[in-house]
């Protein structure tokens, strides 16, 4: 019957709902002989089913012992060779798998060493070896090879390049190594000590392990899956298929005493649940294969107790265009959903440097506090964009948060870039405006006061330098780990707010000189309002949240680059970076180490002037911490 299904499909697709008719017929069929068939039930039952069907299947597949027994064989690791490749190095090693057998592994770890890392079990199928997941050009010297091994796609190499743990060995063996053993047996207890050996390395979270394989490889993933419970998500691909399509075509190593009569593939995949589940199969996987349409049905099998733990969201089949290979992309994609911690994208948009070699130097200040940035804060991503307002905005559509230092209305221009950065605004995206980057003119100011609260409004506002005391900051996530602090600059005040200050939070607060009241009215010198408020203070930092819950920030300071070297403003900024974007700000703030000379010279633009040698930046960064 079920040959003829197969030539029916070859003959003709006018015959397909027919075959599904009787695909449907055999399933009917199939479902009797499993004794521990997965239907639906409470969470809690279904856990309980799991725990089971484990427990069954480990005495099956003769490991049962060796699970009890782990903690007594040490892996006692020895290491064969190691190869640097850059960002990461490849190491070969051998670990005792049982007591009586060691296997050889590859293993490649990040060289940026720091906090923990996901990691992820790489696994060849029929033919393959532990080198079969990995780039050719790494591992592989075979040409024959390394085209058969193409099929991998060299996940394993573009995991690592990722910054991914990742481990390999082979189990594509058909002879039983062990006497009273099995080989799926062996093949899935080789995987759990590589899950063992990554779990002994300090750089691997180990809450962040997950698995993935091809043909085999994939029937492997979804045991060590199912099977493993430290696996925290799993990709099989070219497998989802059902038992009674692979008792033809196929190589019948995936079969063992007891197996039909307990479960389907669909079974083994359901322990994996609530875990995520990426299963994959080809468009042109042929109908003896790993044929689409049977995959779609066992899918539909699975999803049952992903329901059932209220987690549905937690599997999906992605079917690609190709044949019996791995799609790289939805995998990568996949594992950064599930195995990398979310990074929030904060985008700077530096204007041109217009003040000599340290002033206004955006793109000098942009660059530093984004890379400080991306070394403290793990949860963030931040890029600065060069070169003017972005002439595809669609760059900015990742967005959490968007940084912008300029001179007066220099990056955005004409209104229609205006109303991008709005509908962003409007999407909930965190806005900051820097320094001179308050100044657009007053058509642009409405704008600013939507998003961030306040502008500098010429003839109201003035542009003085001063040295501001902050000697009070306010309770606030953007002051957190921030002591009271006081720093020469060109503070703008007497800002344009929103009527009545209506969520705006003031952040730095101090009282001007009053000689920086008292210059002739005009645009940026003085007007009688601000002499009005001699020895009054004058907010020259605030935050803003928007009544649609958006976030917004405005810092009048930060003419001179030197003024991110002092320790207390620039956490002040980091943490005003993640609270727009809505990072969560750590309970003593940002906490960085002060620049060094070089960080502080990099990006800036044009010639160091004849009496500034890198002397005077090291003393200038010394005495900003002094105060
Ligand atoms: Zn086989
Ligand atoms: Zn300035």
């Amino acid at each position: 019957m079920v040959h003829s299904r197969i030539v029916l499909c070859m003959l003709s697709a006018v015959f397909l709902s027919s075959v599904t008719a009787i695909g449907q017929a055999g399933y009917a069929l199939r479902e009797d002989d499993r004794t521990m068939r997965y239907t639906s039930r409470p969470a809690e039952q279904a856990r309980a089913w799991q725990r089971d069907v484990r427990a069954k299947l480990a005495a099956l597949l003769r490991i049962d012992d060796l699970l009890q027994n782990k903690s007594n064989i040490p892996l006692s690791p020895k290491k064969l060779s190691s190869v640097d490749k850059g960002s990461y190095t490849v190491e070969e090693l051998e670990i005792n798998s049982t007591g009586n057998r060691r296997i050889r592994i590859i293993v490649t770890l990040p060289a940026a060493q720091g906090k923990p890392m996901p990691a992820v079990v790489c696994i060849g199928g029929h033919g393959s070896d532990l080198y079969s997941p990995y780039d050719e050009e790494i591992v592989s010297k075979d040409a024959t090879k390394a085209q058969a091994d193409r099929i991998y796609r060299g996940f394993g190499t573009a995991l690592a390049n990722k910054g991914y743990v990742t481990i390999s060995t082979t189990v594509s063996q058909h002879e039983i190594y062990e006497k009273d053993r099995l080989l799926m047996g062996e093949r899935l207890w080789d995987l759990t000590r590589c899950v063992d050996y990554l779990g002994s390395l300090a750089c691997v979270d180990r809450s962040r392990i997950g698995c993935a394989g091809l043909s085999l490889g994939g029937e492997m993933a979804m045991w060590l899956g199912g099977m493993d419970e430290r696996i925290a998500a799993t990709v099989s691909a070219g497998f989802l298929t059902t038992m009674e399509h692979m008792e033809q075509n196929h190589c019948m190593c995936w079969k063992f005493d007891g197996l039909r009569e307990l479960v389907d593939f669909a079974d083994i995949y359901s322990l994996t649940a609530p875990g995520p589940l990426q299963c994959q199969n080809g468009m042109k996987e042929p109908v003896s294969q790993f044929y689409v349409p049977l995959a779609r049905e066992a899918m539909e099998e699975v999803r049952t107790i992903y329901r059932d733990m209220g987690k549905p969201e937690n599997v999906l089949l992605d079917v690609h265009e190709e044949g019996h290979v791995i799609d790289l992309p939805a995998l990568l994609g996949f594992f950064a959903q599930h195995l990398e911690i979310a990074k929030k994208e904060i985008v700077f948009l530096p204007g041109r440097q217009s003040h000599g070699w340290s002033g206004h130097a955006y793109t000098a200040d942009c660059k530093l506090l984004a890379q400080i940035l991306n070394e403290n804060v793990p949860t963030v991503e931040a890029v600065v964009i060069e070169g003017g307002w972005p002439k595809d905005v669609k760059i900015l559509d990742g967005a959490a948060a968007i940084v912008i230092a300029c001179d007066g209305n220099g990056l955005l221009g004409p209104e229609s870039n205006w109303q991008a950065l709005d509908r962003l605004a409007r999407k909930g995206v965190g806005i900051a405006f820097l320094h001179y980057a308050l100044d657009p003119g007053k058509e642009y100011g409405k704008y600013l006061l939507d998003w961030i609260g306040g502008y500098y409004e010429q003839f109201w506002s003035i542009n003085p330098s001063w040295l501001a005391e902050f000697k009070s900051l306010p309770r606030h996530p953007i002051t957190r780990g921030v002591q009271s602090f006081k720093v020469e600059d060109e503070w703008y005040y007497h800002m344009r707010f929103r009527e009545d200050m209506k969520g705006v939070t003031p952040i730095l607060t101090a009282v001007p000189p009053d000689d920086t009241r008292k210059g002739p009215d005009g645009p940026h010198s003085g007007n009688a309002a601000v002499r009005a408020r001699m020895g009054m203070g004058e907010h020259v930092a605030w935050a803003f949240e928007r009544p649609d819950g958006g976030r917004g920030f405005g810092c009048t300071g930060g003419h001179t680059h030197w003024v991110y070297a002092k320790n207390d403003f620039r956490m002040l900024l980091l943490n005003a970076m993640c609270w727009i974007a809505k990072v969560e700000v750590p309970t003593n703030g940002v906490l960085t180490k002060t620049p060094t000379v070089e960080q502080m010279e990099a990006n800036l633009e044009g010639d160091r002037p004849q009496d500034w040698p890198p002397e005077r930046t090291r003393q200038t960064i010394e005495e900003m911490n002094r105060q």
